[in-house]
């Protein structure tokens, strides 16, 4: 097979290590010479914060953080930024926080440094996202990127297993889809498939003891690896559903993705035999699908949609919302009928095909 492709490897640090956050927190404000810090982190994440970024200059702790980033809670941030001169973001929460402090710095060009408490993955996409009545609108922006990442597999230990098992498979519905979104090329492929082994070996550790840091490092590490891919590669199928459900019907972002996987996998697998074998010798198993159900079964995964507030009756409305987003090169021929019959399925927790 040639090999021929083009591929853009962001620029970005990465700090890994367990019970270091406030360590390289300070350690980078020191390097940058920052001196007015807003941190934002949610309410639920204030004591974590608070720890990690003691003796920071914190210019301002920001707490005002709404899944999807609607654009009114974007602009009070902004406006907070620009009130209490800030001259870096710090992010410390899962996705929402990460996103809130994206859209600070989309509009200001503020450097973030992302302390990430889930596996979602945002801090290392130069990706952003936007709600406005119930319209998720995403971009890509250079200026999004976080600057830094601290990773500290043990903020994660408070993250609840259910929790954690959905954001988990939110971070292995990356390294699936990157398999063959519209930019995907060998290197996303490699980074997915090491993401898949990673997120496979941690996820069941945590699940049979939650304050196992190891496992927890292990799914960390696969779910930077998973958004790196994601990054390069771009939304596929899977991502292009479930961006419509999180903003069209409020559903919480992680479990959709959970939710979804396995249907998308079970239509786009047989028709990318290649991206199937990579997904199935990351898993170890005959063939993709049987990967990814060994695993969900082991994790106790999310099931159907319908147990987080999407109804029967949106099924229609859903598959005529995602039709003009699939990408025109997905493996798999998806007319409306096979979108009514995904969504169907996903709605009721019923077995993929
Ligand atoms: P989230 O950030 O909303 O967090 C989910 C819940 O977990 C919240 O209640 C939060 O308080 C809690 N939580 C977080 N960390 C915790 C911890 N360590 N201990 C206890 N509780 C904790 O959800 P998420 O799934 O992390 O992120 C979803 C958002 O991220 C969505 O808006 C999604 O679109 C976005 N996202 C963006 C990208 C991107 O590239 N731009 C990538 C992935 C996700």
């Amino acid at each position: 097979m040639t090999l021929a492709f083009t591929h853009d490897t962001l620029a970005q640090r990465i700090r890994f290590g367990s019970g270091e956050a406030a360590a390289s927190l300070s350690a980078e404000v020191a390097e940058q010479g920052w001196t007015r810090a807003m941190v934002i982190a949610a309410p639920a994440e204030s004591e974590l914060a608070g720890a990690v970024t003691d003796g920071l200059p914190v210019a301002h702790v920001h707490d005002d953080v709404v899944m999807h980033v609607p654009v009114a809670v974007a602009e009070r941030a902004r406006r907070a930024a620009a009130e209490h001169r800030a001259d870096v973001l710090i992010s410390i929460g899962g996705g929402s926080t990460t996103g809130l402090a994206k859209a600070v710095a989309l509009t200001t060009g503020l450097p973030i440094v992302a302390v990430p408490t889930t596996y979602a993955g945002s801090e290392a996409t130069n990706v952003w996202g936007l709600t406005e009545e119930s319209t998720k609108t995403t971009g890509v922006d250079a200026k999004v990127l976080p600057r830094t990442v601290v990773y500290d597999a043990s903020l994660m230990l408070s993250l609840p297993v259910d929790l954690s098992v959905a954001s988990g498979l939110n971070a292995l519905a990356h390294c699936v889809d990157s398999m063959w979104s519209p930019r995907t090329d060998p290197i996303d492929q490699a980074l997915a498939a090491e993401g898949i082994r990673a997120l496979d070996a941690g996820l069941p550790r945590i699940v049979a003891d939650p304050s196992d840091l190891k496992g927890r490092e292990q799914a960390l590490y696969g779910a930077y690896l998973a958004a790196v891919a994601f990054a390069s590669a771009g939304s596929g199928l899977h991502h292009k559903i479930c961006h419509v459900l999180g903003g069209r019907y409020d559903l919480p972002h992680a479990p959709t993705h959970a939710v979804v996987l396995p249907h998308v996998l079970a239509l786009n697998g047989p028709a990318a035999p290649e991206a199937d074998d990579r997904i199935a010798r990351a898993f170890g198993s005959v063939d993709g699908l049987t990967g990814l159900q060994d695993l969900r079964r082991r994790l106790d995964a999310p099931r159907a949609l319908r147990d987080y507030g999407f109804e029967e009756s949106q099924v229609p409305d859903a598959a005529r919302a995602v039709l003009p987003a699939v990408p025109p090169d997905n493996p798999a021929t998806v007319t409306p009928d096979v979108l009514e019959d995904l969504l169907h399925r996903a709605w009721e927790g019923a077995e993929p095909r």
